[in-house]
């Protein structure tokens, strides 16, 4: 009897340890979504010139120069430049007329590969003002849905695809847009023609974009809209309805407070947010049931029930503000793939500035700190028994850098990320004169100790 109880008794420890484990090292949302393609034009060229003597060709030569070299930014200021220097030269001046929506529309592509859509915008309008080419269309498409105000890219994408139906990549993206304008019935039939038409290794991921947008299509049904200042939420009309105030007062606030305390910038255009009900989460993401959010471009949260209580109604807000470092770091970044320990152990940070969960919790059986390369490529890509620890620990090197570099240092760093900046973790701990390997002898040196020097929580 006695060894029974006993034996009862350790199993109820070992499986308390295991939950206790469970609940604190589970990373609290998907690792991102797999970025999605991201489409190129078509090779331009600039048109030779015919009937050129010596000082036309002289004149034209630091242009095609620049060009050749890829430095289609630097030929396009050149030829604007040279538009001016050469009325007497109507040769020239014709064939300078001629190749500008090439040169314009070059420019626009070089900048909007590096993120930078608002220049890009500028000369891919002046190309199109000349020229409507497909290159021009496809360039404002793709910058506009970058931005996210996906009314306008809407227009750019149909009239991209009117002439180039079959460019499976700009037809995904544009699922993405009618998504955003609740249009699910047509954003699943692009779907499934593309998983029709897909080459075999291409049909898993498309599938499961379908079935997600399948599961979507059947949530919308039941959905409604509400706006705020920079947020704009979809949530069930009858179930969720007592949860939007909540759920829009909790990222304003929090706008507001990672503007005031970190500098992050508010959006220019309202950030796409989706309640989900608990049970359907799984079905619309396909992820795995126990993740409490998803930043895949909108902000993606299960609720498991409108009335919460006070703790749950807390864990909510976390999520949300944690999903919300993720929104606002993309936007800032350009959507490209920040090393893991960075985004994570922001998110984290963040989420709970000056809240309960603010103090360090090591846990029960901490372990070891994890080697270097575990922090730099996706979770995704590490053991199930790493993720959880190397999310965990992904906090724990946020916190190291502000108790190495001063409770500034995590304004200072976000200062300087933006579209084209250099995203490694060595040039993220530049501006305050740190690289990675430093940060991590640090981190792992207070893990072991198990302590870690007074921050400015
Ligand atoms: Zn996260």
């Amino acid at each position: 009897m006695l060894k029974k109880t006993a034996l009862g008794l350790f199993f109820a420890f070992v499986l308390a340890t295991l939950w206790q484990r469970q609940r604190e090292f589970s990373p609290r949302d998907l690792p991102r979504a797999p970025a999605d393609p991201s489409p190129s034009p078509k090779p331009q060229t600039l048109a030779s010139p015919a009937d050129f003597g010596e000082a036309d060709a002289a004149a034209v030569r630091p242009i095609f120069a620049a060009f050749a070299t890829g430095d289609f930014v630097g030929a396009l200021n050149l030829a604007d430049h040279a538009k001016d220097q050469v009325p007497q030269r109507p040769n020239v001046l014709a064939w300078l007329t001629q190749q500008m929506p090439v040169l314009l529309t070059s420019a626009g592509w070089a900048r909007l590969k590096v993120g930078d859509c608002d220049q890009a915008r500028v000369y891919f309008d002046r190309s199109h003002a000349l020229k409507a080419t497909q290159e021009a269309t496809k360039g404002l498409a793709l910058c506009h849905y970058k931005q996210k105000n996906m009314r306008v890219a809407r227009d750019h994408f149909l009239a991209y695809l009117a002439v180039d139906p079959g460019d499976s990549e700009m037809q995904l993206l544009y699922t993405d847009v009618l998504e955003s304008e609740s249009r699910f019935p047509e954003a699943v039939g692009i779907l499934r023609q593309l998983v029709q038409a897909a080459a075999p290794a291409e049909q898993p991921a498309l599938q499961q974009r379908l079935d997600s947008m399948e599961g979507r299509a059947q949530e919308s049904t039941l959905e409604q809209v509400e706006a705020s200042q920079h947020f704009r939420l979809t949530y069930r009309a009858i179930e969720q309805a007592d949860l939007t105030s909540l759920v829009l007062s909790t990222l304003e606030d929090a706008m507001v407070e990672f503007n005031e305390q970190f500098g992050l910038p508010p959006p220019l255009l309202p950030i796409e947010v989706v309640l989900y009900p608990r049970q359907a989460f799984g079905s619309v993401t396909n992820g795995p049931s126990w993740a409490e959010g998803l930043f895949d471009g909108r902000l993606r949260i299960p609720v498991s029930s409108s009335r919460l209580d006070a703790e749950a109604s807390a864990e909510l807000q976390t999520v949300l503000r944690h999903e919300l470092v993720h929104a606002l770091l993309a936007l800032m970044s350009d959507s490209r793939s920040l090393p893991p320990w960075f985004d994570e152990g922001l998110a984290q940070r963040l989420s709970c500035n000056q809240r309960a969960c603010a103090v360090f919790d090591f846990g029960p059986q901490p372990g070891d700190f994890l080697p270097e390369s575990s922090f730099m490529t996706s979770y995704l890509s590490l053991s199930a028994v790493n993720a959880g620890p190397a999310y965990h620990q992904s906090l724990f090197l946020i916190l190291t850098i502000e108790a190495k570099h001063g409770a500034a240092s995590l304004r200072q760093i976000l200062s300087h990320l933006a579209v084209g900046s250099s995203i490694d973790s060595d040039a993220l701990l530049a501006p305050v004169n740190g690289r990675f390997a430093g940060l991590y002898a640090s981190a792992k040196g207070f893990w072991q100790a198990r302590s870690l020097p007074t921050t400015s929580l």
